[in-house]
């Protein structure tokens, strides 16, 4: 099926295009020039930005990709989770385009998108395999799912339960006065800094947290990053109090090396005690290069075959929302209609209203 994907949660404002599991085109117009000075995504900004974009962002997609409105088979938008003003001017768009075309429209969740952007790489010719895992780690969320059905089952296995590992980068970046957004400042000042330099906490990794196979623990594949950033401020404390230079570059590779170790061993750990030998990754924190490769030696090691999308199909775009409303129309999935509403806090088991 040909489907249209629009995308709206945050400061991106996405328009995609995929047939089937084939990407045609992915648009993308973004905010974040307007949110920089607040060292934050400003919601209203936001919202007003979302609106002066879809439309030349949706004409340019169409003509990118030479399709017409009349050709589609479907819609699909996000409805949730993300910034309740800025979902409701990407439902507003979508709503009116499938009013207007009689298109059937397809609410969706953003975070299964991330995910199932998978599906659009040359390695799932066939479909997805059963029992896949998917590691989501994006500027809201954390987590560890299986996807036994990319359309009406997924499964989270494991989550933060307190920042995100986006919003800890952000937060660090802050405290290491690297600026906004955090994520790609420490990226690339950490490739001349030593990750060894400091030995930083892994969150939940203690033996009351993690149990054991047979009796697994409370946390055992759940995540923890506040300590981590709290750890990080303590640390540049003492410089300051001892009035030595910050030793930024080491202290941004120990801090990432700290989020992509722990992150990376417990969905190997999740993958192993779960049967689950295909990975997909997904997710802003996705482009990051030191938790791509991590990720890729520790699942080769484990005989785990690992999918990652490219750069531009990890940060949010309108691709990943075709592409997962392509795979519930596959699937006979029934539309949503016209009737729905934004949930800025949809949970990622829900996978489409
Ligand atoms: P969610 O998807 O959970 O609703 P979101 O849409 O805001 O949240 P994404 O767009 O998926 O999040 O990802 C944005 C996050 O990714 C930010 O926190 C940003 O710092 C982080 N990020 C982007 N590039 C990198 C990178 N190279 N290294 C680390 N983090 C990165
Ligand atoms: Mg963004
Ligand atoms: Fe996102």
């Amino acid at each position: 099926p040909l489907v249209l994907g629009i995308e709206s949660s945050c400061d991106e404002t996405g328009v995609g295009l995929v047939r089937g599991t084939q990407l045609l085109t992915n648009t993308v117009s973004s905010s974040m020039d307007e949110h920089v000075r607040f060292g934050g995504v400003i919601p209203e900004i936001a919202s007003r930005a979302h609106l002066d974009a879809f439309v030349p962002t949706l004409r340019q997609a169409l003509a990118e990709a030479d399709v017409s409105l009349a050709d589609l088979d479907a819609i699909a938008v996000t409805s949730g989770p993300g910034l309740s003003g800025a979902l409701m001017v990407g439902v507003s768009a979508a709503k009116a385009l499938a009013l207007a075309t009689g298109k059937p429209l397809f609410a969706v969740n953003h975070l299964v998108a991330h995910v199932g952007v998978g599906v659009l790489d040359s390695a799932f010719p066939d479909g997805l395999p059963p029992n896949l895992g998917a590691l989501l780690v994006s500027g809201g969320h954390t987590e560890i799912l299986r996807v036994n059905n990319l359309a009406f089952d997924v499964e989270l296995l494991g989550s933060t339960i307190d920042d995100a590992a986006g919003e800890a980068y952000d937060k660090v970046a802050r405290i290491l006065g690297l600026g906004y957004p955090g994520g790609p400042a420490i990226d690339r000042v950490a490739t001349d800094g030593n990750a060894k330099a400091i030995r930083f906490p892994r969150g939940l990794t203690q033996p009351k947290y993690l149990g054991t196979a047979e009796q697994p623990g409370p946390h055992r594949y759940d995540f923890s990053f506040s300590g981590l950033k709290t750890a990080v401020a303590r640390c540049v404390e003492h410089y300051e109090a001892d009035g030595v230079d910050l030793p930024v570059a080491d202290i941004a590779a120990s801090f990432q090396e700290a989020v992509v170790d722990v992150i990376t061993s417990k969905t190997v750990l999740a993958c192993r005690e779960h049967g689950i030998t295909s990975l997909l990754l997904g997710g802003g924190v996705a482009a990051n290069s030191r938790l791509r490769a991590l990720t890729a030696q520790r699942c080769a090691a484990a005989g785990i075959t690992l999918t990652v999308p490219p750069l531009s199909l990890c940060t949010d775009n309108g691709a990943m929302v075709a592409a997962l409303g392509a795979q519930i129309v596959m699937n006979g999935g029934e539309p949503t209609g016209l009737r729905f509403a934004t949930d800025s806090s949809l949970p990622v088991t829900h996978v489409f209203a």
